[in-house]
């Protein structure tokens, strides 16, 4: 069993961007720019936000954090989206999901400039995605990608199965693992909630990610022996031994799945840092015009 370890990997994802800022700086370039919109007080949000914001100061980035009330009105957000889209110092930015109730999330995503959508969650990015055109990809599947590849991990001709259908994790990744790429060429089965009989899937697969949003799901009797597991899950569980009261864990019963995997992404310290590193690449793309020239 092999750690798929993503703080580490992260970080040398980030010290390889700070240098490519550092030449920018050096030869009078414009320093990328990350822009963070965060609607109200969700304890999970605040914390990916605050990452996020940490991470553009790691490598060199400017980043700009927009704290908003939640009872910001639908038309206000979209009024401070539209300033972003129009700001020539922004090169991209990202609108901390979820949004409180009032206010409609795919109008939000629609409204971003997907020159713009260093989250890869507007339709001209997924569409681009599906067709193998330049695009932002999805930052987690993103960093899947990046960790499936930096580790040498064969993908061609693998049976994933990929469980969970979100449009921001599951079903992207069910899309990028079948291309003719790279990392890709997998024979892919993407399960949901309606899948009858899920453990026979898991237990065929090779490579199995897991996006659900339950903790502990995947356990040791639903995969078979050498299995490359990438789990995506974050799920707070209560823990009074902790000062914060919970710790995070994953979709996966690590205990049971980690002896029979052949790598295994934990959590913390798995599939989240590379989320985080992804979005820095996609806003160096943004600066860079690399995708939308
Ligand atoms: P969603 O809640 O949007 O989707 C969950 C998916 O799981 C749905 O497709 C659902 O099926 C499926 N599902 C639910 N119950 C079952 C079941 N019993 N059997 C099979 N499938 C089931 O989740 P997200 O994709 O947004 O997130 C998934 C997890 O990943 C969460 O823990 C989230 O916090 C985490 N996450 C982590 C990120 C990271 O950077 N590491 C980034 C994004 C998310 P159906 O469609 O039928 O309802």
């Amino acid at each position: 069993m092999n750690i798929l370890d993503g703080k580490a990997l992260s970080e040398t994802i980030k010290q390889e961007i700070a240098v490519q800022v550092a030449e920018i700086k050096a030869a009078g370039g414009k320093i990328p720019h990350l822009a963070a919109v965060l609607v109200g007080n969700d304890p999970a949000s605040q914390s990916y936000v605050k990452s996020k914001v940490r991470s553009c100061e790691q490598v060199g980035f400017n980043s700009t954090l927009i704290r908003q009330d939640d009872s910001i009105t639908e038309e206000a957000l979209l009024a401070i989206i539209d300033d972003l889209n129009e700001d020539p110092y922004v090169d991209g930015f990202i609108v901390q999901l979820p949004l409180p109730k009032h206010i409609d999330e795919e109008k939000v995503t629609l409204r971003i400039d997907p020159k713009k959508d260093v989250d890869g969650f507007h339709p001209i990015n997924f569409g681009r995605m599906a067709q193998g055109l330049a695009c932002y990809l999805p930052a987690t599947p993103y960093g899947i990608l990046q960790m499936l590849e930096r580790n040498g991990i064969e993908t061609s001709g693998k049976h994933c199965v990929v469980v969970g259908r979100s449009n921001i994790v599951g079903t992207p990744m069910s899309i990028l693992l079948s291309r003719k790429a790279k990392v890709g060429n997998c024979t892919v089965t993407l399960t949901h909630s309606r899948t009858r009989d899920l453990a026979a899937e898991t237990q065929r697969a090779d490579i199995i990610v897991a996006a659900i949003g339950i903790p502990g799901f995947i356990s040791g009797d639903m995969v078979k022996e050498g299995v490359v597991i990438i789990d995506v899950g974050i799920n707070r569980v209560e823990d009074a031994s902790r000062k914060r009261g919970y710790r995070l864990v994953g979709d996966v019963d690590f205990e049971s799945v980690a002896p029979k995997s052949s790598f295994i992404t934990p959590v913390p310290g798995g599939v989240g840092p590379m989320t985080v590193t992804s979005l820095l690449l996609n806003t160096l793309k943004a600066s860079k015009k690399e995708v939308y020239g």
